[in-house]
């Protein structure tokens, strides 16, 4: 994907904008983001935090629970709810709710994370990185791939 890239809320009240090559693109199909969503999985991006700011809007924050020590918060439209990234404090990067860019067309995730928790019809592409839980290389191997494939 060429940068700059751009996206949204639904309502378009919320813009933003990333700068940087974004780190890798993964599904995390978790019962956590399969309540988030409201579907069947998340759709993470990990995007640099100096490569991404907002460009129009104030974002309304949720400060997500977590077993963690790490405060974990959620962006969001306040005006159509549509949840923009997540930003665990200490990281040095976003999580981007892949589905708001509008190049959106073709997000082919790497890797599915919390596949032990996944819906049943769910099927796998035989080559992305599948992990039953969380990855505990921290996400080296979900970002290996993803450069490999898109800066190749
Ligand atoms: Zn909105
Ligand atoms: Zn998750």
């Amino acid at each position: 994907m060429k940068l700059p890239l751009q996206g949204g809320c639904q309502c378009g009240a919320i813009r933003f904008e990333i700068s940087e090559n974004p780190l890798t693109l993964y599904a995390c199909h978790c019962t956590s983001c399969q309540q988030q969503t409201a579907s069947a999985f998340g759709l993470s991006m990990l995007v640099p935090r100096d490569g991404f700011k907002y460009l129009q809007g104030e974002v309304a924050v949720f400060e997500i629970p977590t077993t963690g020590k790490s405060k974990k918060l959620g962006h969001f439209c306040g005006d159509c709810g549509t949840r923009i990234a997540h930003d665990t404090a200490g990281r040095p990067a976003l999580s981007l709710k892949a589905g708001t860019l509008d190049e959106r067309a073709k997000l082919e995730p790497v890797g599915h994370i919390w596949v032990k928790s996944a819906q049943g019809w769910m099927i796998f592409d035989r080559d992305a990185l599948i992990y039953e839980t969380a990855p505990d290389d921290g996400y080296f191997a979900l970002m290996q791939r993803y450069a490999d494939q898109e800066y190749a």
